[in-house]
């Protein structure tokens, strides 16, 4: 199978004439090729963007709610080709492909359908003039995507950014390129206007770079690791694109001696280990009240190791397959920095499965305790399924070990105290917190993080924001 980029509303080849191989992470067989986007591609998909921005800016927002509304419908008609094409290019159990992926791919286009289509007339009334804001489009949007979540993320981005009026190049993973091509076919299918949303596949230095840097492009939304988003941060500063980063984490689950131990272990679990640890607000670093921490730890392994990992393809799987073998190797190497930094194994190693699965990416769910608050594995992003577990005995304690990384995305926290929950959350350096929960999302509120997790936010009004130049007209009617 080979995957093509889509231009102007045409699936083309590479310029280059040249291939990526796609790889599945469950077998490390091949699933197919894509092109090895260079400038010259990303230079034809600006063109593109650029050339059809007049007639699609010039709609209005209930055109444009009209057109999302449509490729969501489209989009549901595929939701499990979506889900299945997702769990093969990620590794990812088909059920979450399904709950996850699926869901929220077709979600974000209805989401932000009805928020566009529900933007009112801005008006700040003076005693002798009237001041009227409109959202006028940026231009053309660059988005560029991770593997963990593709089309979920994708769909993120592309929503709100034509909803608003722009037009846009796509540059997702080279690691996940399926669901994006679906997407593209979508588009197509239900007959887009050519050129609003074009998408260029191929690797960071060859397609990012150039699209980043490009000088037709007005806007950067960028979701992927925190050294990468340094990089294009100060490609995009130097001709002063609007910038949006969601970048990497190292989130904190704090466990409070009061709270409902058994839904806090399986919330905990579910946020250790969802989508095998690649999730940028998964909770890493576990702690722990003192009166209680042997008590969790041995319900926890119980949980951790209940969990079924293997064939992705299987309803019951819960946990699939690494991204690649580079990443199961990072990961194998913070287990080994752990064993060195004197951290004690409580579960981990690797899942004994059939032969179809030999060369694919494969580690067992790992804990690991007795690890200083300050070391590597407990401060460092692995995204992976490894969990570090801490004790703790005052709430000050946990606030500090909760802020003493260079990340600040997510966390959570679990007691039967509501208040002091809320007073730790207010604490803590992040851009969201959960109560007694994780990953509960309403797409209303901000997502996004602080210090080495990124800058800016997306979500609701925040995306129609960041996707939008706010203009003020200011009539004088005395
Ligand atoms: P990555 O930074 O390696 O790649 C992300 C994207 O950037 C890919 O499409 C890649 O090809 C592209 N890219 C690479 N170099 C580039 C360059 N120089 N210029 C432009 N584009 C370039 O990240 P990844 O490994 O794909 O994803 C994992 C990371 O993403 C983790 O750190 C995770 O925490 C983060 N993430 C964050 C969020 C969030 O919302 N904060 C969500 C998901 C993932």
């Amino acid at each position: 199978m080979n995957i093509l980029n889509y231009i102007s509303g045409k699936f083309v080849e590479p310029e280059s004439g040249e291939w990526l191989e796609d790889l599945s992470p469950a077998t490390g067989e091949k699933i197919a090729l894509i092109p090895k986007s260079n400038h010259h591609d990303i230079n034809k998909a600006v063109d593109a963007a650029r050339k059809a921005l007049p007639a699609w800016s010039s709609l209005t927002n209930l055109d444009r709610a009209s057109w999302l509304n449509k490729i969501a419908d489209k989009l549901e008609s595929k939701y499990e080709e979506i889900a299945e094409l997702e769990s093969k290019d990620t590794g990812k159990p088909i059920s979450l492909a399904r709950e996850v992926d699926a869901y929220r791919s077709v979600k974000n286009f209805r989401f932000f359908a009805e928020m566009i289509r529900d933007i009112g007339v801005e008006k700040y009334e003076m005693e002798d003039a009237t001041n009227r804001v409109i959202y006028k489009p940026v231009g053309v949007g660059a988005l560029i995507t991770p593997w963990n979540l593709p089309l979920y993320l994708l769909s993120w981005k592309v929503a709100p950014a034509i909803g608003m009026g722009n037009t846009v190049v796509c540059k997702p993973s080279e690691m996940t390129p399926l669901t994006a091509d679906l997407l593209m076919k979508t588009i197509d299918e239900i007959g887009l206007p050519k050129g609003v949303v074009n998408l260029v596949h191929g690797d960071g230095i060859g397609a990012g770079s150039p699209l980043v840097s490009h000088q037709d492009v007005s806007l950067v939304s960028f979701t992927g690791g925190t050294s990468t988003g340094s990089i294009v941060a100060k490609s995009a500063a130097s001709s002063f694109k609007k910038l949006s980063l969601e970048l990497g984490g190292k989130n904190s689950s704090i466990i409070f001696d009061d709270c409902d131990l058994k839904n806090t272990v399986k919330g905990v679990v579910r946020s250790g280990f969802l989508n095998q640890g690649q999730v940028c607000l998964c909770g890493s670093r576990i702690l722990v009240q003192e009166d209680i921490y042997d008590e969790f730890i041995d319900k926890f392994i119980i949980e951790v190791e209940a969990m079924k990992i293997g064939d992705p393809s299987d309803e019951n799987t819960n946990l699939g397959a690494l991204i690649s073998p580079e990443h199961l190797s990072k990961v194998e190497e913070y287990i080994e920095i752990a064993k060195s930094e004197g951290g004690t194994i409580l579960t981990g190693g690797y899942p004994s499965l059939s032969e179809k699965y030999k060369n694919g990416n494969w580690i067992s769910p790992t804990v690991i305790a007795d690890l200083d608050v300050d070391s590597r594995c407990s401060t460092e992003e692995i995204f992976g399924p490894v969990v570090t577990i801490h004790k703790f005995s005052t709430e000050n304690e946990a606030i500090d070990i909760a802020n003493n990384t260079r990340y600040g995305l997510a966390g959570s926290i679990w007691t039967s105290d509501l208040e002091k929950g809320n007073r730790v959350a207010e604490s803590i350096h992040t851009g969201m917190i959960w109560i007694n929960t994780w990953l509960h999302r309403d797409l209303r509120v901000p997502f996004g993080g602080v210090k080495d997790s990124g800058v800016g936010r997306e979500g609701g009004k925040w995306s129609l924001s960041f996707f939008s130049e706010a203009m003020n007209i200011c009539t004088k009617n005395k």
